[in-house]
């Protein structure tokens, strides 16, 4: 993943694009740099890029930011400008951040999240695994909503499909055609070669460190070492 030269953070290929379109560097940390016009998703990003942020924000925050800046129909038009500008990410409901507050580029609900950490994982996981590892991405989402959609109760808009056992292990075809045709409909990366490195090299290790924080953790919980309260 490339990252800003300024303050470090990782950036996701729509970003990176977008900023070749406008002719300017990938990350606004300093703000909206001279000459890019300021649409309201110009300085929403440009908010989100703030090196004080560390996670997703509620869009009536970005509202608040953005306040002394704008003064028509900001509340509708947030929605839009977010939802479909791919520099941003979704994180839950009327929830949005960027790629280096952990979540995933070109996913718009819960359903494609999940199904993007089970392309990366290394094996089937526990739906309370794939639970773990969307809430340590940032993700904020009801566990009951999640394993509805694991157990098919829950259609979802690309049609997504989940495979469940009885032990609770979630999988899902993760063959090349698959992969592709995933990123096709969520488009996490404007090209799948450009999908699969990012699921290989980024994703992958990430999850894998995901799980292994959890082995970890609850280890430590049998041990007696974590205090509870
Ligand atoms: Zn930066």
């Amino acid at each position: 993943m490339t990252r800003c030269h300024r303050c470090d953070a990782e950036l996701s290929a729509w970003e990176v694009r977008k900023a070749e379109e406008l002719g300017s560097p990938p990350c606004w940390c300093n703000g909206v740099p001279p000459g890019i016009p300021l649409t309201l998703a110009n300085v929403a990003y440009s908010e989100l890029c703030h090196a004080g942020l560390t996670r997703p924000v509620k869009i009536h925050d970005v509202v608040r930011f953005l306040s002394h800046k704008y003064t028509w129909n900001l509340r509708y038009s947030i929605n839009v400008a977010l939802s479909q500008d791919k520099r941003f990410c979704w994180a839950g409901r009327a929830l949005y951040g960027l790629a280096r507050h952990g979540l995933i580029p070109g996913v718009r609900s819960l359903a494609e999240a999940a199904y993007a950490i089970l392309l990366a994982a290394p094996r089937r996981l526990h739906v309370e695994e794939v639970d773990f590892v969307l809430e340590q991405f940032n993700y904020r989402f009801n566990s009951d909503s999640l394993a509805h959609h694991m157990r098919g109760y829950t259609t979802n808009r690309w049609n997504l499909k989940f495979q469940i056992d009885h032990w609770n292990e979630v999988w899902i075809n993760a063959g090349r055609d698959a992969r592709h045709e995933y990123n096709a409909k969520v488009r996490v990366c404007p090209t799948h070669l450009a999908f699969d490195s990012w699921l290989e090299d980024h994703l992958a290790p990430k999850v894998q460190r995901t799980l292994d924080d959890r082995t970890r953790r609850l280890a430590d919980l049998k041990g007696g070492k974590i205090d509870i309260a």
